[in-house]
């Protein structure tokens, strides 16, 4: 890909959570970016994570949960453009966007998710909703509305699949649901949670059915160990972070998995192309939105500080707070080794949710 013209001096890539703390940074301390600088972004918001599960259960509106971006980067002097990258050649320093349009930048900044895990094959027999993006999980979740499904099968043994099954039990009565565990259940979780959440799973009618890794979907059912275990009306993918293709043909050196290696500061193998949250890949750096957030001021600061060389170092955070939707306003939570469950975390969760929620987003014009 050549260089090509226009030329901005900073493009974001993504409406993730690590660039919106890092906007929302540069609003609060009066900074701005460069003039001429662009955010990339495949829709005009940016969904929130923890609160898509409230959102499933019918405890939360989509625009609760959402985030419009226009407005954050009008505050920080960029501009929206809202299409999706669909290549990147760091040795030019150029990207290529779905509408066609090729730009080249000065510095870029990644912070473009991750895609479920695909890890069985599939004839095609059955509708696959990935859990991200999540613009296809919410527009499909309406149509089951309108014409509930006889049977969902959920795949992902971790917090994701534990809510998704939750949040579509409550939202879906009339649908079985089927949660699917290549391993146990929230291996990387305390026991006691695994232990709460397969009671809440009971409890809510959810057919739990641990190390039954899906191998194969055929003559739409699903199979494990060569045998047919069900036969749903769709697959729901809660299976994990996949990197996105463009990312291992992009040049910038990835790990086995495809995410772009970062260092402490932030910055990828090319001195210009920084990389936060889940496309990026750092020691002891779960792919999680906890980790995202965090890394968010120290982007906002070296991106901006990055032609001065004076940049600042993120530390992971030893241990995150879990909490898992429950869907009816009850959460489990887990912090290293203790693990609890009731009313009181779920109003911890809402709390904790609709402050990020209120601190991140700034009025539309015409509010
Ligand atoms: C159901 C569910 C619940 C979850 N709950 C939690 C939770 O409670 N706590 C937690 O820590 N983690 C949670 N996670 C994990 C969390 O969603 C991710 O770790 C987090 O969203 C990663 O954030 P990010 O900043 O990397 O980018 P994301 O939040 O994934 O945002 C990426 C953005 O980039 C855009 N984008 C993607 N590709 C392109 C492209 N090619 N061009 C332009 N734009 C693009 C997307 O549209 C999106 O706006 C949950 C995940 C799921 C599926």
């Amino acid at each position: 890909m050549p260089t090509s013209t226009p030329q901005a001096p900073l493009i974001m890539v993504g409406g993730g959570h690590a660039h919106l703390v890092a906007l929302r940074q540069w609003i609060a301390n009066g900074q701005r970016a460069p003039a001429g600088s662009l955010l990339v972004n495949a829709q005009p918001y940016a969904w929130y994570s923890g609160m898509l599960p409230g959102l499933l259960a019918g405890r939360f509106t989509a625009a609760q949960c959402s985030i419009e971006l226009a407005p954050l980067a009008a505050a920080c002097g960029m501009q929206l453009i809202c299409d999706e990258l669909l290549a990147l050649d760091a040795h030019n320093q150029a990207i290529l966007l779905a509408s066609g349009k090729r730009m080249g930048f000065a510095r870029l900044s990644l912070n473009s998710g991750a895609l479920p895990v695909i890890d069985f094959n599939t004839d095609g027999s059955l509708p696959l909703v990935g859990a991200k993006p999540f613009p296809g999980i919410v527009q499909q979740w309406r149509t089951w509305q309108a014409q509930p499904p006889a049977h969902l099968a959920i795949l992902g043994g971790g917090a994701a699949g534990v809510e998704l099954a939750l949040a579509l039990r409550l939202s879906l009565p009339q649908t079985t649901v089927s949660l699917f565990c290549r391993h146990a259940l929230l291996t990387s979780h305390p026991l006691r949670l695994a232990r709460l959440a397969r009671a809440r799973l009971g409890k809510a009618n959810v057919k739990l059915h641990e190390k039954l890794p899906i191998e194969r979907i055929s003559d739409g059912q699903l199979y494990s160990d060569g045998h047919a275990v069900a036969q749903p009306d769709a697959v729901v993918l809660a299976t994990g972070a996949a990197a996105a293709d463009w990312q291992a043909t992009s040049g910038l050196e990835c790990d086995a998995q495809g995410f772009i290696r970062i260092d402490a500061q932030l910055r990828s193998s090319h001195p210009c192309i920084f990389a936060a949250g889940d496309c990026a890949s750092l020691p002891d750096t779960p792919h999680a939105g906890v980790y995202a957030v965090r890394q968010g001021p120290v982007l906002a600061h070296n991106l901006l500080a990055a032609a001065q060389g004076s940049l600042q170092h993120y530390q992971p955070q030893p241990r995150a707070l879990a909490l898992l939707a429950c869907g009816d306003g009850r959460a489990l939570l887990s912090y290293g080794a203790l693990a609890t469950q009731g009313r009181l975390a779920g109003q911890l969760k809402d709390w904790l949710d609709l402050r990020f929620m209120r601190a991140h987003r700034l009025p539309v014009q015409g509010d």
